[in-house]
């Protein structure tokens, strides 16, 4: 095959399930490649940024700001073609995947599937709990919480109105810092002007971590800036607790404490998704599909992992796979990108080695904290600046970072938004 010219060469049918972070980079890193056929297949019929959708779940930033439809990013090459499906079953053997709405078959196979909020089989919080892994939780909370603070101006019960307007947050890695940071902010300069009837109710903002510190994957002075600054806007944090049941009118805690609450945001844990077909064998721990160093599903031919869904364990410093952060995803999409090309040309394959950029949290306004590779540590405006230049610049098509960046502007000198819509499609009534 190496010595084929490339314009007599059938070009390989390549499946890529999932259009995140890794799904979208991969498929745009082959775009009119003639070695490749790719179809991109997802459950949504757009891309978005899961590093913003809290934005959208506060009415801080538009849907359409971080959302972006894959036909038309797709629409310029004609070697990549989306399709719509979920994915429900594969057959390694006969090459084919199923999805609700069809089967295709392929040459090779790329797992991009990220991973869905896990509740630890506690049924109850999945039942009444908001998760927050995509638009439509995002969407779903803002219509919750804004329905629900409606529903508070008209009740005259003082406890259930306490109980409407009380929020406990899941989790406190980044996600959950920034929903409880962005929800005391709105309380200071939005909710208060929009609601004067409900001052002094007495409803908090929780934090509830089960370990020692919050945002566990950062650097000590990051947790240590980010507790201050939280507990200085007001949220009320419990670390060595975990939230244990929740009834839809009250969470009950690890150390035996309850709050009155209709409010539980659930950021406290992910899990992969594992597909019908593939052996049991094939997955390590959170459903993640054990992959070697160049990405290829461990006891698979032609099936890849690229992402939240994929686990390497190869690198001396990550000896439980790579964080699932978006730079991981993106990495992996790049190199096998660079692979599939050397399959291609008979060359050999590059192994995955994660390069680490650096994490960061923002806390609230002028507030944030960032890890930078060399123990670099920031704080404040400069973190802040920072976050936001750095996912304004990660936003995929440059009229989302317009929006985005005219909606930040009106939202940072005005000190508030004013995208708080209860939009709920075929919803009359409180859920
Ligand atoms: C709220 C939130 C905030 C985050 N903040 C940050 C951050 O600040 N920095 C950071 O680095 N990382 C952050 N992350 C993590 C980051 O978003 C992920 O690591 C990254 O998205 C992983 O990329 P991926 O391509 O593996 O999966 P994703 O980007 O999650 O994409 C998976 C895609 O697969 C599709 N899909 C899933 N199942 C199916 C199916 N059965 N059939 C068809 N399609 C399917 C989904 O619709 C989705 O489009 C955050 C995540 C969340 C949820």
């Amino acid at each position: 095959m190496a010595n084929v010219p490339v314009q007599q060469m059938i070009p390989k049918k390549l499946i890529i399930v999932g259009g995140g972070f890794g799904g979208v980079n991969l498929a745009l890193q082959l775009k009119n490649d003639p070695g490749y056929q790719i179809t991109l297949v997802d459950k949504n019929n757009y891309n978005f940024f899961p590093p913003l959708i809290y934005q959208v779940a506060t009415g801080f930033l538009e849907n359409s700001n971080i959302s972006y439809p894959f036909r038309k990013l797709f629409r310029k090459y004609n070697n990549i073609h989306f399709r719509l499906g979920e994915l429900v079953r594969v057959n390694p053997d006969a090459h084919t995947i199923e999805l609700n709405n069809g089967t295709l078959s392929y040459d090779y196979l790329v797992f991009a599937t990220g991973a869905i909020s896990n509740f630890f089989g506690m049924e109850n919080i999945r039942k009444y709990a908001i998760a927050m892994k995509n638009v439509n939780d995002a969407l779903e909370m803002r219509n919750t919480l804004l329905q629900r603070f409606e529903l508070a101006t008209i009740t005259s019960d003082l406890q259930e109105r306490k109980k409407l307007l009380t929020i406990v947050v899941a989790g406190g890695g980044p996600t959950g810092v920034e929903v409880s940071g962005m929800l005391a902010d709105l309380r200071v300069h939005s909710f208060s002007k929009d609601y004067p009837e409900l001052k002094g109710t007495g409803a908090e903002i929780y934090l509830v971590d089960g370990s020692d510190h919050l945002l566990a994957a950062m650097s000590s002075a990051s947790q240590k800036d980010t507790f201050e600054a939280l507990n200085k806007m007001g949220v009320r944090i419990k670390l060595h607790t975990r939230v244990k049941d929740f009834t839809g009118d009250r969470v009950e805690l690890s150390n035996g404490e309850t709050i009155e609450t209709k409010n539980l945001i659930w950021t406290a844990g992910v899990s992969a998704i594992a597909f019908e077909g593939i052996p049991a064998s094939c997955y390590g721990s959170g459903k993640r599909l054990l992959a070697d160093p160049y990405n290829k599903v461990i006891g698979l031919s032609d099936v890849y992992a690229i992402g939240d869904t994929s686990l390497q364990k190869h690198q001396a410093d990550y000896p439980e796979g790579h964080p699932q952060l978006a730079q991981v995803a993106i990495q992996q999409a790049r190199l096998l990108a660079a692979n599939f090309k050397r399959i291609q040309a008979g060359k050999a394959l590059i192994p995955f080695v994660y390069k680490d950029k650096g994490t960061m949290a923002i806390i609230g306004r002028n507030k944030a904290v960032a890890d930078l590779p060399h123990h670099v540590h920031f704080k404040g405006f400069i973190a802040w600046f920072l976050w936001l230049f750095v996912h304004l610049v990660s936003l995929i098509d440059y009229r989302n970072r317009i929006k985005t960046l005219y909606n930040w502007m009106v939202a940072y000198l005005n000190k508030d938004q004013s995208l708080r819509f209860i939009v709920r499609p075929g919803h009359v009534q409180e859920k």
